[in-house]
């Protein structure tokens, strides 16, 4: 990453986001498959990037809406390469409700 806008406490919600997602199986919000959640998202061996690995998406851009990066309800599971296909798109059909049920 490395965009110098990574706070600690981002981190942390992507931690526990990412444990959430996984209890539950929680598919992939842009491509409706299911994510493995046991593959880390950069290889530990060569290094590469694997692009079925969970990455944490914002429901709304954080380019666009940079108030909402660190806002729980703005998060969405969803694959890495998805994640990079969608860009800053929206995308379409249904968007469903910012839902903070998840952060106790
Ligand atoms: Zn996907």
């Amino acid at each position: 990453m490395g965009d110098g806008q990574t706070s600690r406490l981002y981190r942390k919600h992507r931690i526990q986001f990412k444990a959430q997602c996984a209890a539950s199986n929680a598919p992939c919000w842009l491509c409706n498959q299911p994510i493995d959640y046991s593959i880390p998202w950069k290889d530990p061996l060569s290094g590469g990037i694997n692009d079925d690995a969970f990455e944490l998406d914002h429901l709304y851009p954080r380019s666009t809406h940079p108030e909402l990066a660190e806002d729980p309800g703005n998060y969405r599971p969803s694959h890495r390469s998805c994640n990079r296909k969608r860009s800053n798109k929206m995308p379409t059909g249904s968007l469903g409700n910012l839902t903070r049920q998840w952060i106790k």
